[in-house]
C-alpha cells in the first residue's frame, strides 16, 4: 500500500531516557511503515540542549509558532544530580516552561479510557479534561515571615507616582504574609485557549474560582471569562450545542464527583495542579494521560503527561528488560498527526491517527499490556509485554484492522 503523504511538516521534539527509546520504537514500528513522515526535527535531549546553550529549545518553540503543530517527547528538567550526570554548563530551565512561556499556552490533560482500567469514581463514564492556567498566583509569589508586631500593607505605586495602599494585617506578634498577582492579558489568553479547545473537542466547559471570598482577585478571572465568552464565543457554543458553566470551586469539586465526565474543567494555576493529579490518579495511571499545550493563537504542542521514566531507563542501560507503557507517547503522535491532518485537510492522516488510537486501545482490551496496567486491570488472562513487544502487538492489531 502507498504511504500516506504529508504537505506540512510536524515539529518533532525528541527527548530523554526511556521515552527517547520509546520514541524511536514508535516511529519505526507504528509510523514510518505507513506515513511518508515529514518532520522538522529538534533534539531536546539534555546533551544537545547543553551543547547549544538551550538554543535548540527556543528554536523548536519558534518552529512550532511557524508550523502550528508540534509533538514532544518527555525531557529531563535538570537538577543538581543532573548537573554532574550530564556535566552541564548550567542548570538549564525546564523545556516545557520555556516552550509554555513562548507560546503563552494553556495545558489540557485528558485520561485515555480503556475497558478493564476502571476509574475509582464509578460514575465517570467519559474522560474529564483538566485545563490548567500555567501563569502566576502562588507560583510567582512573594513571601515574608515576620517575627514581631507591625503593620503589613499592600502597596501599588503607579508609573505616574500615585499610590494605592491597603492594610493587610496589624500584627500583634509573629506571622506570615504573601503577595501574589496575575495579569489580565494572561487570564484572557487562558480564557481564549479554553473556549477554543471546548469548541474544538465539542465538550462543555466548566470554570470555577472562589469569587465569593476573593471579591477582586478571583472575581477578575470570572469577569474576564464572562466578557470574552459573551463577546466572542456565546454564539459559537450555541451552534456547537455545548455550554459554558461557571460555579464556585467547592461546588465544582462536588459536582465533578457526581458527574459522568465528558467535559473540560478549567482551573486556576493552583487548583489545576492539585485537581489534575487527583483526576489522573482516579482515572488509573499517569501513563494513560495525554497532554496538549494550546496557545491563544491556535498553536498546538502534544506530549505525554509523564516524565522520562528514569528508573526504567537505568534498567534498560543495564541490559535488563523493561515494560514501559508507550500509550501516552503514541497518543502525543496521533494527536499531532490528527491536528496536522485537520489543518491541511488531509483526511488520510486523520483516519490514520484515529485508527492507531483504536488499535492501541484494542490491544490493551484484548489483554496485551505493559506491567503498570497489568497491576491495576480488572481483565482476566492478561499477557504482560515488554516495552518493545507491546508496540509490536499494537502494530499487529493495527494491521489486522
Ligand atoms: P516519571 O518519568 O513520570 O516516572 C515516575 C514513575 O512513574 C516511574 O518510575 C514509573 O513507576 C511510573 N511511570 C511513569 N511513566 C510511566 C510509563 N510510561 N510506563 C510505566 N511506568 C511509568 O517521573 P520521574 O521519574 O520523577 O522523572 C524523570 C524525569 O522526567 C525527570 O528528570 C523529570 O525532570 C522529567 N519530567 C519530564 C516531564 C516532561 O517532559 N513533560 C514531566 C515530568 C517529569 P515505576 O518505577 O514504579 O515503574
Ligand atoms: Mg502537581
Amino acid at each position: 500500500m502507498a504511504k500516506i503523504q504529508m504537505t506540512t511538516p510536524l515539529v518533532e521534539m525528541d527527548g530523554d531516557e526511556m521515552t527517547r527509546i520509546l520514541w524511536k520504537m514508535i516511529k519505526d514500528e507504528l509510523l514510518l511503515p505507513y506515513i511518508d513522515l515529514k518532520t522538522e526535527y529538534y533534539d531536546l535531549g539534555l546533551e544537545y540542549r547543553n551543547e547549544t546553550n538551550d538554543q535548540v529549545t527556543v528554536d523548536s518553540a519558534e518552529a512550532t509558532k511557524k508550523y502550528g503543530v508540534a509533538v514532544k517527547c518527555a525531557t529531563i528538567t535538570p537538577n543538581a544530580a543532573r548537573m554532574t550526570e550530564y556535566n552541564l554548563k548550567e542548570m538549564w530551565k525546564s523545556p516545557n516552561g520555556t516552550i509554555r512561556a513562548m507560546l503563552d499556552g494553556t495545558v489540557f490533560r485528558t485520561p485515555i479510557i480503556v475497558k478493564g482500567i476502571e476509574p475509582c469514581v464509578k460514575n465517570w463514564e467519559k474522560p474529564i479534561t483538566l485545563a490548567r492556567h500555567a501563569y502566576g498566583d502562588v507560583y510567582k509569589n512573594t513571601e515574608i515571615k515576620v517575627d514581631k508586631p507591625g503593620k503589613a500593607e499592600l502597596v501599588f505605586t503607579a508609573e505616574d507616582g500615585t499610590e494605592i495602599r491597603e492594610l493587610i494585617h496589624d500584627f500583634k506578634g509573629a506571622g506570615i504574609i504573601q503577595g501574589i498577582h496575575n495579569t489580565d492579558k494572561s487570564i484572557a489568553s487562558f480564557a481564549h485557549a479554553c473556549f477554543k479547545y471546548a469548541l474544538d473537542t465539542k465538550q462543555d466547559l466548566w470554570f470555577a474560582t472562589k469569587d465569593t471570598i476573593s471579591k477582586k482577585y478571583d472575581h477578575n478571572f470570572k469577569d474576564i471569562f464572562q466578557e470574552i465568552y459573551d463577546a466572542e464565543y456565546a454564539d459559537k457554543f450555541k451552534e456547537a450545542g455545548i455550554e459554558y458553566f461557571y460555579t464556585l470551586i467547592d461546588d465544582a469539586v462536588a459536582r465533578v464527583m457526581k458527574a459522568k465526565g465528558g467535559f473540560i474543567w478549567a482551573c486556576k494555576n493552583y487548583d489545576g495542579d492539585v485537581m489534575s493529579d487527583m483526576v489522573s490518579s482516579a482515572f488509573g495511571s499517569l501513563a494513560m494521560m495525554t497532554s496538549v499545550l494550546v496557545s491563544p493563537t491556535g498553536v498546538y504542542e502534544y506530549e505525554a503527561a509523564h516524565g522520562t521514566v528514569q528508573r526504567h531507563y537505568y534498567k534498560h542501560l543495564k541490559g535488563e528488560e523493561t515494560s514501559t507503557n508507550s500509550v501516552a507517547t503514541i497518543f502525543a503522535w496521533t494527536g499531532a498527526l490528527r491536528k496536522r491532518g485537520e489543518l491541511d485537510k488531509n483526511d488520510d492522516l486523520v483516519t490514520f491517527a484515529d485508527k492507531l488510537e483504536k488499535a492501541t486501545i484494542k490491544t490493551i482490551e484484548d489483554g496485551k499490556m505493559t506491567k503498570d496496567l497489568a497491576l491495576i486491570t480488572s481483565l482476566k488472562d492478561v499477557t504482560v509485554l515488554n516495552s518493545e513487544n507491546f508496540i509490536k502487538a499494537i502494530r499487529e492489531t493495527f494491521d489486522a484492522m
